[in-house]
């Protein structure tokens, strides 16, 4: 396994390979975990070469105290993706990426950036989408791969792509859980035991949601959810949705042969926590 912290040495290793390469690129802020793991397993069965970056990248945040506490680990993330057959980690400085001039470009995705997390966290699209569009500039990825856990990321990705004609082809993978169904986040470290013993309980509100969204309509299943929460003495939800996939709208009625998803956003004390469901 190749480590790079410069982008000429990584563009020199790549463009070195001699065989026709399909490269499988994994962006990632670190930490690892089974869900990072597992976008890397979906890629290694479709490209015969596998870039992870590890980058907290500063212009996504939208809470100073997020960005400083953000975990990294990064010798024990070298380890795991050695373990697991990973050929190239980049690891560049944030000077290497931004320069002097620290930044986020201004973005237009059709509006699925003011929807959920948008509203919430000022910026944060903007960021993710600089980024984004750097890595693949950078990486030139024939396949890239995304959770579903960050669902709205990966639309935004994917409308990105397509609006500025990026040529690589956006995978969406599925979300990794914990055995209690809590989505494995690297920010899942930071909890303390007890929100940690009672984070569980937004997958289960999920599931029962999907549910009851099955003969009920959307207005009284986002009725519900808000009141579980309300009830509950430590998790203090932020929003819980039920929107559109494609455009990310909160519905206002279900229509046949469109797909909804539930999305929700909650306070585990300090840590904020994500999580979606299909309906
Ligand atoms: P992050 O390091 O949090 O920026 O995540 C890097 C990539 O891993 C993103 O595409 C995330 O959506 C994805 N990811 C993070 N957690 C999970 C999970 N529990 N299941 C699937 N994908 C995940």
């Amino acid at each position: 396994m190749f480590v790079f912290k410069k982008i000429v040495a990584l563009q020199k290793y790549l463009n070195n390979s001699d065989s026709p390469q399909s490269i499988g690129f994994i962006p990632t802020m670190g930490a690892l975990h089974k869900g990072h793991l597992s976008l890397i397993e979906k890629a290694k069965e479709q490209n015969n070469i596998i870039v992870v970056s590890i980058f907290v990248n500063p212009t996504q945040f939208d809470n100073q105290e997020d960005l400083v506490k953000y975990p990294r680990t990064e010798e024990n993330d070298l380890k795991l993706l050695e373990s697991i057959g990973c050929d190239v980690v980049f690891t560049p400085s944030s000077e290497e990426i931004y320069g002097t001039n620290l930044a986020s470009t201004s973005f237009n995705f059709d509006g699925l950036e003011h929807q959920m997390e948008g509203k919430f966290r000022d910026g944060h699209f903007d960021g993710v989408g600089t980024i984004v569009q750097r890595l693949f500039e950078i990486v030139k990825p024939t396949n890239a791969y995304f959770g579903e856990k960050d669902f709205q990321q990966l639309q935004i990705i994917k409308k990105m792509v397509e609006k500025n004609n990026i040529p690589v082809n956006i995978v969406g993978c599925e979300i990794y859980r914990e055995e209690d169904g809590l989505a494995m986040s690297s920010r899942n470290t930071r909890l303390t035991q007890e929100y940690r013993q009672a984070a569980p309980f937004i997958y289960k509100t999920l599931k029962k949601a999907k549910k009851k969204f099955k003969n009920k309509s959307a207005k009284k299943v986002v009725k519900w959810v808000k009141k579980k929460f309300k009830k509950h003495p430590l998790l203090k939800l932020e929003y819980f949705e039920i929107a559109d996939e494609k455009t990310l709208q909160s519905i206002k009625k279900k229509e046949k042969g469109n797909a909804y998803r539930g999305f929700i956003a909650v306070f585990a004390g300090e840590i904020r926590l994500i999580d979606n469901i299909a309906l």
